[in-house]
């Protein structure tokens, strides 16, 4: 019999494979989370859910459980806001709709942000292309990789402290649609809407608490206290908002591969939370480790 552990289990609700910006693939990722001691994964990858069969398969055969995810580009006026949403339906016709236009739209602003650099840099979209894997949401992390294989900058984080930061002369922005309305698409598409890292200013501007409660209103079911780019004293902060507005409060590591310093596991989401989460979820269902081999042959798909 195995003898339970101290720490029970490791739950990390946020990461990224090479479906968006992370630098494994799903499978890559899933398999990192096993060797990580992690029970459970989340892979919200941003504005697609291409990489959730790899996934899924992946963690039946490693043993951990998978769920279904992605984080959606989104805004409260016009500060950048991204929405964790877990367990929705893929094939949800208006939720796919916004997400293939973001996705969309994405190609088209990172052209044009090269276009930009290219008057100063050597680069080209090509170089580009050939970091992106085929039909991955495309995001500036791809121009910091194409900058990195031309010898421009040694790291994505240096590619982003000069050039690519949002208050640089080459950024240009993509679509976004209104967090509100994002909520809204996620709910109806059978899913649980968490707001991503909402105190992340080193990335731009943030939401006021006035906003967060606003979305709480439109029926934003959690929040992501925990997550490498907070201080202590915001991740103490938005757990207290979490309380006052009654949201689930999660945390997360935001892994996207070696390229990156977050370390799965770094941050973890509490069990009572994650059951919750998963009792909310009604658009798909999370893996089921070891079903693999149980499954008849030409077992039909999970739902
Ligand atoms: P985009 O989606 O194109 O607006 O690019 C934003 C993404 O870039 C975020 O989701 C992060 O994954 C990544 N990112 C932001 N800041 C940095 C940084 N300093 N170093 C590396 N990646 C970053
Ligand atoms: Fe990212
Ligand atoms: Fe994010
Ligand atoms: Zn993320």
């Amino acid at each position: 019999m195995v003898a339970p552990t101290l720490t029970g289990v490791r739950i990390d609700l946020h990461a990224h494979s090479t479906a968006s910006d992370g630098s494994q693939s799903p499978a890559a990722v899933v398999a990192a989370a096993a060797e990580a001691g992690l029970d459970v994964l989340a892979l919200t990858d941003h504005d697609t859910t291409e990489g959730w069969q790899e996934a899924l398969a992946a963690g039946e055969q490693r043993g951990i459980i998978v769920v279904p995810g992605a984080e959606i580009s989104c805004k409260v006026r016009d500060v950048s806001v991204h929405l964790l949403s877990y367990l929705h339906d893929p094939a949800d016709a208006a939720l796919r709709g916004e997400l293939a236009l973001t996705r969309e739209d994405r190609v088209d602003r990172a052209r044009r942000m090269v276009l930009r650099l290219a008057a100063d840099y050597p680069l080209t979209w090509d170089d580009v292309l050939e970091q992106v894997t085929g039909g991955a949401t495309v995001g500036r992390p791809h121009i910091a990789d194409a900058m990195i294989a031309r010898g421009l900058v040694g790291s994505r984080d240096e590619a982003f402290g000069a050039v690519l930061h949002r208050n640089s002369p080459y950024f240009v922005p993509h679509h976004e649609q209104p967090a509100g309305d994002a909520v809204r698409l996620v709910l109806a598409a059978g899913g649980v809407p968490v707001m991503a890292h909402p105190r992340a200013g080193r990335r731009g501007r943030v939401v006021t608490d006035d906003d967060i409660a606003a979305l709480a209103a439109a029926g934003l079911a959690g929040i992501e206290a925990d997550h490498p780019d907070h201080t202590a004293a915001e991740r103490e902060a938005v757990r207290d908002l979490g309380r006052r507005l009654g949201l689930l409060v999660t945390g997360s590591s935001d892994y996207h591969g070696p390229v990156r310093r977050n370390a799965l596991g770094e941050f973890t989401t509490d069990q009572a939370v994650y059951e919750a989460i998963v009792a909310a979820g009604r658009g798909s269902r999370v893996g089921r480790p070891g079903a693999t081999g149980r499954r008849s042959p030409g077992a039909g798909p999970r739902r």
